[in-house]
């Protein structure tokens, strides 16, 4: 089993796939205490924003592979029910408490292959979107440890599919940026001329404590006082709450909600979108299943005039 698909009566084994494997597994000493005499293996999962339904697949397969989880705060426990087997390891972090330095995670990834484990590291959204994946392959890489990754949904695009803002929009957005507002001693490192431009969307991670320096650099640097801006809680969730505004009014309002982490904040024209729907705004994971019941029968889509149009 070493090409990491399903064996045929046994859960799926995670390595690397052909090809990559024999690259990165060269010099790797064989660990005597590793299941079959060899290194095991490390995947690191994206885990999605929130809803257990948007894992992936490969994702689902994988997790339930695994000798051991190695996992953050995000990860939704019916995601790590997936596993019941499996060691669980919290690493996790949360605002300014990190539980694990990011090379002790690294080295225990190591570790655990090591012992020849089929480790899963599985981390909330995409782990490589603000998510330090590229830093645990490097270490994995470095050690020869086999890995592969996993996409996952991130925030952003969960997010803004719950919260019914599209993230671009020919009307409006042509342009979407991903930033993390994490504060550094009271300021954000960002490129404000370049935020600040019009027609496009700005999707800002772990901004809430940041929120009103956001919003006043990015007035100050040109950005109109009536650019609607959103901030959603909990978004893909049951708790799901989504606060709009512009981004003269989005700080206080924001903080009179008491909103509850995790928040992810989107600025521009797109979230207008979101107050032209109305009712329909699909609110969460239930809300997103009613409204679509399975056709009777297959339908194939064709251009027409005014764009694509299902027919039967
Ligand atoms: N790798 C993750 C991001 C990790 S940073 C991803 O791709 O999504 C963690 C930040 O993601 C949080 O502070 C928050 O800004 C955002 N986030 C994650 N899940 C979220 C959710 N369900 N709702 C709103 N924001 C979320």
């Amino acid at each position: 089993m070493d090409d990491g698909e399903q064996a045929a009566d046994g859960p799926p084994v995670i390595s690397m796939r052909r090809g990559r494997r024999s690259g990165l597994a060269r010099g790797v000493p064989r660990p005597s205490s590793a299941r079959e005499g060899r290194v095991g293996s490390v995947a690191l999962v994206g885990a999605g924003p929130g809803d257990p339904e948007l894992l992936t697949v490969r994702a689902t397969k994988v997790i339930a592979g695994a000798d051991a989880l190695v996992h953050d705060r995000l990860v939704a426990p019916p995601i790590l029910a997936l596993a019941p087997r499996a060691a669980r390891i919290y690493v996790g972090k949360a605002r300014s408490c990190h539980a694990m330095p990011q090379d002790a995670i690294n080295a225990l990834l190591v570790r655990l292959a090591r012992e020849g484990k089929r480790v899963v590291r599985l981390k909330g959204g995409d782990p490589f979107i603000f998510g330090r994946g590229g830093e645990e392959i490097e270490a994995l890489a470095a050690n020869g440890i086999p890995f592969e990754v996993v996409p996952g949904i991130s925030a952003a695009n969960g997010v803004a599919a719950s919260a019914g803002i599209p993230l671009t929009h020919r009307d409006h957005a042509q342009t979407c940026l991903f930033v993390t507002g994490h504060l550094k001693d009271g300021t954000m490192d960002l490129d404000w001329p370049a935020l600040a431009r019009p027609r496009q969307t700005v999707v800002v991670y772990m901004g809430l404590l940041g929120l009103p320096v956001l919003c006043d650099e990015l007035i100050r640097h040109g950005m109109p006082r009536s650019t609607p801006a959103a901030v959603v809680s909990q978004g893909t969730t049951p708790r799901q709450r989504v606060v709009t505004g512009t981004i003269e009014t989005l700080p206080i309002d924001a903080t009179a909600a008491e909103l509850e982490s995790p928040t992810l904040i989107i600025i521009g024209d797109v979230v207008k979108v979101r107050e032209r729907l109305g009712d329909y705004v699909a609110t969460g994971p239930a809300a997103a299943v009613l409204p679509f019941p399975r056709p009777a029968r297959s339908v194939t889509a064709e251009p027409s005039a005014e764009g694509v149009m299902a027919k039967p």
